[in-house]
Formats: structure tokens, C-alpha cells, sequence
């Protein structure tokens, strides 16, 4: 369960703002939009993978103490975009000859059940 940025208590994932501190902790009210908020003194800029590669266009960049928009650069490091597997292509190109086999099988039949 996560726990507020400012007074450290648990909280529910979907609260829309924290029970004990009023701390916002979702966007517009919305509980399916996360407001992701500063700890401490640091912003959330310094840590955020958009700040590092330069896409941001933020206006509160690169002094947000809380945003929408915010992805943890050590996160972002961690979990690297998914790439099909050499394994995920071989058994694509296999379909694609069964397909293609079936096809001839198909077309084989009509062209017997025809002849007689
Ligand atoms: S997305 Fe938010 S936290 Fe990230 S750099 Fe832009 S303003 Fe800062
Ligand atoms: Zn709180």
C-alpha cells in the first residue's frame, strides 16, 4: 500500500488526497490520474526520466514539487522497453509458412473436388 509523500502514512491506493494530511495525491480529483508529489527539499525534476532526456516541456520544469506526468528515472532504468524475443520472431515465421501450407491445402481440394 502507498504511503503519503508528506506525512508518511499509508494510504489507499485510490484516495484522491491523503486522510491524515490533506495532501492532493490525485490530479482533478480523478483517482485514476496520479499527482505525484516531492519529498523533502528535492524536486521531482531531478528525478524524473523526462528531465534527463530532455523531452519535457512542462512549464514547472525543472522546479516541480508535484506533476502528472512524472516517471522515475531509476524505475525507468530498470524496467527497459519490451523488444520481441529472436524466440517470439522464429514461431512468427513458422505461422506464417503454416498459413501458407494450409492455403495450398485449401486451394489443393477445391481444385480436386472440381476435376470430379
Ligand atoms: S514531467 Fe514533470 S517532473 Fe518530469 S521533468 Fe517534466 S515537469 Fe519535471
Ligand atoms: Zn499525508
Amino acid at each position: 500500500m502507498p504511503s503519503c509523500p508528506q506525512c508518511r502514512q499509508t494510504v489507499d491506493s485510490q484516495a484522491i488526497a491523503c486522510p491524515h494530511c490533506r495532501m492532493p495525491l490525485k490530479a482533478h480529483g480523478h483517482p485514476g490520474i496520479p499527482l505525484y508529489q516531492a519529498e523533502g527539499t528535492a524536486y521531482l525534476c531531478d528525478s524524473c526520466a523526462y528531465e534527463a532526456d530532455d523531452s519535457c516541456n512542462y512549464p514547472q520544469r525543472p522546479h516541480a514539487r508535484s506533476c502528472t506526468l512524472y516517471q522515475d528515472l531509476n524505475a525507468a532504468v530498470m524496467k527497459p522497453p519490451r523488444r520481441p524475443s529472436r524466440q517470439g520472431l522464429q514461431i512468427q515465421g513458422n505461422e506464417g509458412w503454416w498459413i501458407l501450407a494450409g492455403l495450398a491445402a485449401v486451394s489443393l481440394l477445391i481444385a480436386l473436388a472440381n476435376r470430379s
